[in-house]
């Protein structure tokens, strides 16, 4: 399957990441390449660039200038940070509600809306015809995220067209950030293909009724994409911050923990305390299944990130991941419950799932770990030394012992 496996000079990244990554002559991967133009390009000019774009977009009869998608975590602070603060906007927010929902992640969504005294549209899909498709996603395309993929990125452009709000404004571009898909200098914007290929792994909601036959027309079409033609009536445009400000996402958190109160907390999967708190399964079963799948998993990701920018050494990440990428994942338990699903077959499944790359078979249901970081030759790595990664740790996932999803949240006092 992997012909000849490489590893980057400087972050971890291997050529086995499923998203297209290339190596220069001097071994170091396209997404440190791109990395360095965060240092290079004038990201004053830029924003200009920027302000340029969006000036043809604020609405001249008080609607909204812009739609920004959210969730409870992620980058969506920063975002309407900067949306509304720099670039003076006034947008819509729409979010996808993934059922997923942790209360910390609530309480972020809801001090948000309070902090910047905006509108939300928040979509809930038929509960039953998200537990369908996630059965069938996961069974057949390995993913229990598929439907938050697929809401998260189709909504606002239904949105777009529904309340005619041509522009949508998101945050970062995984392609760009990860591995240097593109420059920023080529102003990449939201694409039909890139969603497809990318996020929804070769999947768009109409290949799942053409694949699964459980799965029809009524289950799928709050998840279908515009037409071309309706796209090009209202002129519908996505654009990415982080080709226009240079995007730091731990710095970011941190301005958005003093400025608007934004809360965090631990995983055991990861040593980044800012990005998935909304939700009970990004940083669990969702991760564990893309180290079953692909060898690595986010934490890998949050080191190469911070290997990039110089706040840790490359010994000392992948100690982290080595620390990190095994632990078990949470709240398997509360999964099952909710798709009406024994906690056999999840293990069952999951076994399934394994790439016999990465886990070769020793016996019946026992596997040999043979995942990327045990191909990494290191001499200095102390799973047991405390590495210094001062991420900020202010809240807990939960405000009481018993987990539990939050299904449609209302809002807390803040
Ligand atoms: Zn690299």
């Amino acid at each position: 399957m992997i012909n000849e496996l490489k590893f980057c000079k400087r972050c971890l990244y291997s050529s086995a990441h499923p998203l297209n990554i290339t190596f220069d002559e001097k071994g170091l991967c396209s997404g440190c390449q791109i990395h360095e133009e965060k240092n290079t390009l004038n990201w004053k000019e830029r924003i200009k660039n920027l302000k340029k774009i969006i000036s043809q977009y604020k609405s001249k009869k008080s609607n909204y200038d812009c739609i920004v998608p959210i969730t409870g975590a992620n980058d969506s602070y920063y975002i309407l940070h900067l949306v509304i603060n720099v670039l003076n906007l006034n947008p819509l927010l729409v979010h996808y509600n993934s059922y997923f929902n942790t209360p910390l992640g609530i309480k972020n969504l809801s001090n948000l809306r309070i902090k910047f005294n905006r509108d939300i549209i928040i979509k809930n899909v038929n509960p039953n015809k998200v537990k369908k498709i996630t059965k069938n996603t996961l069974i057949n395309l390995k993913s229990m995220y598929w439907h938050v993929l697929a809401g998260q990125s189709v909504f606002p452009v239904q949105t777009s067209i529904d309340y005619k709000i041509p522009l949508i404004i998101w945050g970062a571009h995984q392609g760009i950030e990860q591995v240097g898909m593109y420059s920023y200098t080529q102003e990449v914007e939201m694409s039909r293909r890139y969603r497809k290929n990318h996020d929804l792994m070769g999947f768009e909601a109409e290949d799942l009724i053409k694949s699964y036959q459980d799965i029809n027309e009524e289950d799928i079409h709050e998840y279908i994409y515009p037409s071309f033609d309706n796209l090009k009536k209202i002129g519908t445009r996505g654009i990415y911050l982080n080709n226009y400000f240079r995007w730091d996402p731990k710095k970011q958190h941190e301005e958005m923990i003093k400025l608007y109160k934004f809360k965090t907390s631990n995983f055991n999967r990861t040593f980044d305390t800012y990005d998935y708190v909304h939700c009970y399964n990004y940083m669990n079963i969702h991760d564990i299944i893309k180290l079953y799948k692909h060898g690595y998993s986010k934490v890998t990701d949050h080191a190469c990130r911070e290997i990039r920018f110089n706040r840790i050494n490359r010994a000392d990440a992948l100690s982290l991941i080595k620390k990190h990428e095994l632990q078990k994942p949470l709240y398997l338990d509360l999964f099952c419950d909710w798709l009406g699903i024994k906690k056999k077959s999840i293990n069952y499944l999951f076994d399934r799932i394994k790439n016999p790359y990465f886990w070769p078979k020793k016996d019946v249901a026992k596997f040999k770990i043979n995942i990327l970081s045990s191909k990494i030759p290191s001499k200095k790595i102390n799973k047991k030394k405390k590495i210094k990664i001062n991420f900020i740790k202010n809240s807990e996932l939960n405000d009481n012992k018993k987990a539990n999803y939050i299904i449609i949240g209302k809002g807390y006092e803040n």
